[in-house]
């Protein structure tokens, strides 16, 4: 009986202990200029991670694309990816704590069976990661099933997510080989999503959409056409990534620094017609992540958190304080129980959370001006991937203890000590931040794989043809 309870005091706790110790750890490596109020590493996680060397290959050609070179001369293979993602999970879990939010991303995930993209999922959840599969969304509904649901016609997950990648950098997508405009794309969009939309009714599987659209001169303009409608379109998320120059040198085709994120920024705020509030909850720099969390209501978007608000700040703090490192994908009743358990030891979170429900609705113009439209949550996200040429230096003098007089390089090191998208090297006994895995390792890792997992020729054949053609179309 006794056991019975510890067990149960155990499961219940709001927060596993060692979550909380490994926050504190991410926390205490931060530069200083990070450690801010607003920031939620450390604080109510440790960050994103992500997967490499499990599918390298990919059947489009994005020009800029951040694998290197010989990427695509490597196999997929189910049972490759299945061990290196087990390897990859079990450290991440051992080094950086039970639960954090994981990217299943290669190369193309949908060259995997789709049996085999499931167990490396399941492989990535029995680990304490909530995975996400990163995807150009070339694929059909048909391999969506498998994907989700067994030969018996059980679902496999109750929940899935999905980021897909869609915009014109990309070729090879069927039906839109070479798209020239941004709008071009926007039926691609939607049928993707509306394939997750067919699963639920059908399958009951819930999912999670996210869009990515890596963004140059040639489209920054564009912006607007990729958010057009988009809280009715299935997607949750739209995440934004300037270029940069990392990866196969052959697919830099323009400069990628003409322009800044303040410009993507701005486009974004333009297309959502309001201020996107950033500067309330900060994952890891600035200069790397500006995230705003929001929803829409009928056709207008709001923030969670609103900057201009002591209140809302005195909120945002006080979900850090007494809600950071919970689990909010436990399992309903589960949650409850942790959730109750914050209640009772801090009642005021019940005061303060009905204070900024209370003022949602205010700014929303009043409950009369809600009810019947459909809430809509919708996060904005700008990733700015940092450039091969400074990466490299600013990691090898990391690697020596020592900060640089160079004010570009030195920036460089800051974000990266304060990176919030990890790769696992079980091998070195280390974590690196994802711009050091694309500009330092993965050359030489795709070197050791291409022996390991050669094509066989006729893939080889179609391949290089692939490429060349894209390529040749100025891809
Ligand atoms: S260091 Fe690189 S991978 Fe890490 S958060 Fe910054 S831009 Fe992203």
């Amino acid at each position: 009986m006794l056991d019975v309870l510890r067990y149960f005091e155990r499961v219940t706790r709001p927060v596993d202990p060692l979550t909380k110790e490994m926050m504190s750890n991410r926390w205490s490596e931060l530069p200083d200029k990070v450690r801010t109020r607003s920031q939620a590493i450390g604080r109510h996680g440790v960050g994103c991670e992500g997967t490499h060397g499990v599918f390298p290959r990919c059947n489009f050609a994005c020009s800029p694309c951040y694998h290197s070179a010989s990427a695509n001369r490597v196999r997929t293979d189910g049972e490759h990816t299945i061990s290196e993602v087990a390897k990859q999970m079990s450290f991440l879990e051992r080094v950086r704590g039970p639960r954090a939010h994981a990217q299943l991303i290669g190369g193309e995930v949908s060259l995997l069976e789709p049996e085999d993209h499931a167990r490396a999922i399941q492989v990535m959840r029995s680990h304490g990661r909530e995975p996400m599969s990163m995807t150009h969304g070339d694929f059909s509904y048909e391999y969506l099933l498998r994907f989700a649901v067994d030969e018996e016609g059980k679902r496999r997950f109750k929940r899935v997510s999905f980021a897909a990648h869609f915009d014109t950098t990309m070729v090879g997508r069927k039906g839109m080989r070479v798209p020239e405009r941004e709008i071009d794309l926007y039926e691609h969009r939607r049928e993707f999503a509306k394939m997750f939309q067919r699963l639920k009714k059908e399958h009951g599987v819930r999912y999670f959409l996210a869009h990515n659209m890596t963004v140059t001169p040639s489209n920054v303009g564009q912006i607007k056409d990729v958010l057009k409608d988009c809280q009715s379109s299935g997607y949750n998320m739209f995440s934004f990534q300037p270029a940069a120059f990392i990866g196969n040198e052959k697919r830099w085709k323009e400069d990628y620094r003409e322009f800044s994120g303040d410009e993507v920024w701005r486009q974004i705020e333009n297309a959502i017609g309001t201020h996107l509030t950033y500067s309330m909850v900060q994952v890891g720099d600035v200069r790397c992540n500006r995230t705003a969390w929001g929803y829409f209501v009928g056709d207008r978007w709001y923030s969670v958190f609103d900057e201009d608000d002591p209140d809302d700040e005195l909120a945002r703090d006080a979900f850090y304080s007494y809600l950071g490192g919970v689990h909010f994908n436990a399992p309903p009743l589960l949650l409850a129980l942790r959730l109750t358990r914050v209640i009772l030891t801090n009642p005021t979170i019940v005061r303060v959370g009905l204070a900024w429900l209370v003022r949602r609705v205010k700014k929303a113009g009043g409950l009369s001006s809600i009810v019947g439209k459909k809430i809509v949550p919708m996060t904005f996200v700008m990733h700015s991937f940092m450039d091969a040429s400074q990466v490299m230096p600013a990691w090898e003098l990391l690697e020596r203890g020592v900060w640089s007089e160079d004010p570009e390089i030195l920036a460089t090191q800051e974000r990266l000590k304060a990176c919030s998208y990890a790769m696992a090297h079980p091998e070195m006994n280390r974590v690196v931040p994802a711009c050091v895995q694309h500009s330092v390792f993965d050359p030489q890792e795709n070197v050791v794989l291409e022996s390991l997992l050669p094509l066989p020729k006729r893939v080889v054949k179609t391949g290089v043809l692939h490429t060349d053609e894209a390529e040749a179309r100025g891809a």
